[in-house]
């Protein structure tokens, strides 16, 4: 009987998996038309200066909007990386945020910085530099507008990443390492590469008011940054304490639910009018 036990469960385990299987293939089929449908759309979360409570910059964040729902990206960017697609979906997002940002520059709108997400695997590809370089100058916007997320994941190869950083940072983009403190990047590479800002991953800012190694880490994030002469921003502030206590720690940048959820754009005009009207 257990034998018969054994193998049914077997069976149920592969039916799970061909299940799954299906729902990725599917999930890939529908990405790649996403584009030409237009069903991709990006919304902007603010990032507010911890000491004047000014906004200083969004994060662009993708949206599928597919069969009358709205997917999040780590439903699918995953399957995206394991293809090409992953870079046709990048290019559309830098393009998407240089459209959003001449909207916002000709209704006057102060110049804040926009934050993308370049996928580790985006990254490592050797046109990558070249292709966003075009994308902007064709959108005639300045890359100092513009800062590029990548994680950890991304500075693998060293010599590459190296190379990478110093080629945008020569046509003038800003970068940021995202999800600070999760991965393993060497300190002494750090130190070498051209980077402009570190993100503190939001696992730490969760556990900064009960948890002594987050609070640790997160000091010893913040106060690093600024020798190395890094910006840091928090992400996944959620509440008054945490606040509280990063701006007490010298963190200078913060972007979380306390602040706002990210928005449509219109809804993030809205956002910004309101603000407008209370100062
Ligand atoms: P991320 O870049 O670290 O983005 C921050 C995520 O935290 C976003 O989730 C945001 O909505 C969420 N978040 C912000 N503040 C709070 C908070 O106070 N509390 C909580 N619980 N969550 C908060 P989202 O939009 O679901 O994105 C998840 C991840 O998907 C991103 O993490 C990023 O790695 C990836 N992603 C998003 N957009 C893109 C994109 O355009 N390209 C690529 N390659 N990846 C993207
Ligand atoms: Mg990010
Ligand atoms: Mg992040
Ligand atoms: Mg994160």
């Amino acid at each position: 009987r257990a034998k018969e036990k054994g193998k049914n469960n077997i069976q149920l385990f592969s039916e799970d998996m061909a299940e799954r299987s299906r729902k990725r293939l599917e999930i890939e089929r529908s990405l790649r038309h996403a584009i030409e449908r237009n069903e991709f759309f990006l919304e902007y979360q603010p990032q507010i200066d911890l000491g004047s409570h000014t906004l200083i910059g969004v994060e662009a964040l993708i949206r599928w909007r597919h069969g009358g729902k709205t997917i999040p990206p780590l439903d699918f960017i995953p399957i995206a990386e394991e293809t090409r697609l992953i870079i046709t979906i990048g290019e559309w997002v830098v393009k998407e945020a240089c459209r959003q940002i001449k909207v916002w520059d000709r209704n006057g709108l102060s110049p804040f910085t926009v934050s993308v997400n370049i996928s580790a695997r985006h990254f490592l590809d050797p046109n990558m530099v070249i292709r966003l370089h075009s994308i902007i100058q064709d959108a005639e916007v300045d890359p100092r507008r513009l800062c590029l997320e990548i994680t950890e994941g991304a500075m693998e190869d060293i010599d590459n990443t190296m190379t990478m950083l110093q080629e945008l940072e020569e046509l003038g983009f800003r970068t940021s390492i995202d999800d600070f403190g999760t991965g393993f990047s060497s300190l002494s590479h750090l130190k070498r590469f051209p980077l402009h800002e570190l993100k503190i991953d939001r696992s730490f800012v969760d556990g900064i008011i009960d948890d002594q190694d987050d609070r640790a880490i997160t000091s010893t994030i913040i106060s690093m940054a600024g020798n190395l002469e890094l910006s840091v921003v928090a992400e996944g502030i959620e509440t008054t304490e945490q606040l509280q206590e990063l701006h007490g720690m010298g963190c200078q940048i913060g972007q979380g639910y306390y602040f706002s959820k990210p928005l449509t754009a219109d809804r993030f005009n809205e956002w910004l009018s309101n603000r407008k009207s209370q100062t």
